[in-house]
């Protein structure tokens, strides 16, 4: 059985309790690997070396940083297959879809912050009349904190550390609990590029255990964490007292708009996609589908017969649309949901929600894709963060209509729009209550752009620039001649 080890200043080390948690596949059910129950004391060994770290990492040239994450982008294209499977085995996703989106995605992060720090800049004022001119320093931060989920295990791990480390910071990283084991590859890569030593240190182990430490350590100046919104509220309790920059990307309930004059064909397609990518385990994800009355009983005829038509199975198979669930609480979590749709004289399961028999693994967490017809957006099935393989529809007559239902939501992340009619689109688009609006494309992602939610869905952008400005403080000068 493999066991996962930290990495703290370039060695690999187990905690110092020397105490390790189970990791299970979730295709099988079975316990496969082992990794660190890490705790404070870890913490502080990482940060006590980034320290040590940050003084040479910061002074080091924007091309030296440059070439460095580069390699880092090349080693991870070039392992493609190895940290696609590890990672489809760690966390249910069809290997298809880590070959495809995944791990291409984790390079690419790499590779766009490598080019972007050579080209951020920061800014000057002349203070006409005043002979004065005011110039803008952008001062890496020092050690700072990144804290990843499990749906994107690699993707969103590498989004933060990337630019953290390319804006000159050093780096105590903590990936999910839940999928470790890319995150611990990932290391051996960094160790191959020539990345030096306590520059991204990475500690395993359980959210409330080593996540808090990191959150409350006083040196760690800022803390870039994506997960639920109830453990964002947690770390916000901590870090903020403590004055620390903090970046929360947080949870959704995506409004899916459809009206009857689009694309008909790509917008059933897409639909599919986002609604079951990944089991439905994405931030991202249009879990409220919204669809104009005049299209309503067609589409939801032919989306129910698509859906049922979508394979689940193992995630190592072709033509497996959907894998395993992540783990077992979260299966019975989406279960509860699906039950309680079940019992109640509202909501309709229209199809999907069981489990299916797959011979080989019986202890896989396996769900059928499951659609819901509901009556009204205030419902719990429509007002709260499922984050599986369940969507719920319900038709609406008026623009107005839906554009209400779409921002009666406690979250704010993305939303999608599906019109050909473009003064609709630019008018919703206005008024969408979301981080995010694609208007007939869905995870149409240029990494440019700011991504980040509205109310409980977060605070503060990542992004482009946007990251590199908050993995810098400004520092203003003003000299007067
Ligand atoms: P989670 O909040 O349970 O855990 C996320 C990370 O935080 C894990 O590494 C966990 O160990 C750690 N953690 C838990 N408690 C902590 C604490 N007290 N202090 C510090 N760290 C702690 O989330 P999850 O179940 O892993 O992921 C699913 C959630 O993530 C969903 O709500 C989903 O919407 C959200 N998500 C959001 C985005 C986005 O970009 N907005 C992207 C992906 C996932």
């Amino acid at each position: 059985m493999k066991t996962i080890l930290n990495y703290i200043n370039g060695n690999f080390v187990a905690p110092q309790t020397n105490a390790f948690l189970d990791n299970v596949n979730p295709s099988t059910g079975e316990i496969y690997s082992q990794i660190p129950k890490s705790g404070p004391s870890d913490v502080e060994d990482a940060v006590n070396k980034a320290e040590i770290a940050f003084k040479s990492w910061s002074d080091t040239t924007l091309e030296k940083r440059s070439e460095i994450l580069t390699r880092i982008a090349d080693l991870i294209e070039q392992n493609l297959d190895k940290l696609a499977l590890a990672e489809s085995t760690d966390n249910g996703k069809p290997l298809h879809l880590a070959k495809s989106v995944d791990i291409p995605r984790a390079a690419a992060n790499f590779k766009f912050f490598a080019h972007a720090l050579t080209q951020f800049y920061s800014e000057s004022h002349e203070s006409q009349g005043k002979d004065t001119i005011n110039y803008t320093l952008r001062k890496p931060l020092g050690v700072v904190g990144c804290i990843s989920p499990w749906n994107l295990p690699l993707y969103l791990l590498t989004w933060k550390i990337a630019p953290a480390i390319a804006a000159g910071n050093t780096v105590i990283a903590k990936p999910s609990e839940v999928t470790p084991m890319t995150a611990f590859l990932l290391c051996e890569i960094c160790e191959k590029s020539g990345l030096p030593h306590g520059v991204l240190n990475m500690v395993h182990g359980l959210g409330p255990e080593a996540g808090q430490a990191i959150v409350e350590h006083p040196k760690i100046k800022a803390i870039s964490f994506t997960g639920g919104t109830k453990t964002g509220e947690s770390i916000a309790r901590t870090a903020a007292p403590m004055f620390k920059k903090l970046s929360l990307e947080l949870g959704g309930k995506n409004p899916n708009i459809i009206f009857a004059d689009c694309d008909y064909e790509k917008m059933i397609s897409t639909t599919l996609k986002s609604s079951f990518a990944n089991q439905g385990q994405i931030c991202l994800c249009g879990s409220r589908i919204f669809v104009e009355q005049v299209l309503y009983d067609k589409f939801k005829t032919d989306f129910v017969e698509r859906v049922k038509d979508l394979k689940v199975g193992h995630p190592i198979e072709d033509n497996t649309d959907l894998g395993a669930v992540v783990s077992k609480s979260h299966l019975n979590k989406v279960k509860s949901y699906i039950d309680m749709a079940q019992q109640h004289p509202d909501m309709t399961v229209l199809c999907g929600g069981n489990m299916p028999e797959l011979k080989q693994y019986p202890d896989g967490y396996y769900l059928k894709p499951c659609v819901i017809e509901v009556r009204d957006n205030q419902c719990q099935l429509n007002q709260e963060e499922i984050f599986g393989p369940v969507v719920s529809i319900m038709p609406f007559e008026t623009e107005d209509e839906v554009l209400s239902m779409a921002n009666d939501s406690a979250y704010g992340l993305s939303s999608t729009l599906w019109t050909q009619n473009l003064n609709r689109s630019m008018r919703m688009s206005q008024a969408l209550e979301t981080g995010i609006v694609w208007v007939n494309t869905w995870l149409n992602r240029d990494l440019r752009t700011p991504f980040g939610g509205t109310k409980q869905s977060g605070v503060g952008r990542e992004g482009g620039f946007e990251a590199l400005r908050f993995f810098t403080e400004p520092k203003n000068v003003c000299i007067e001649y």
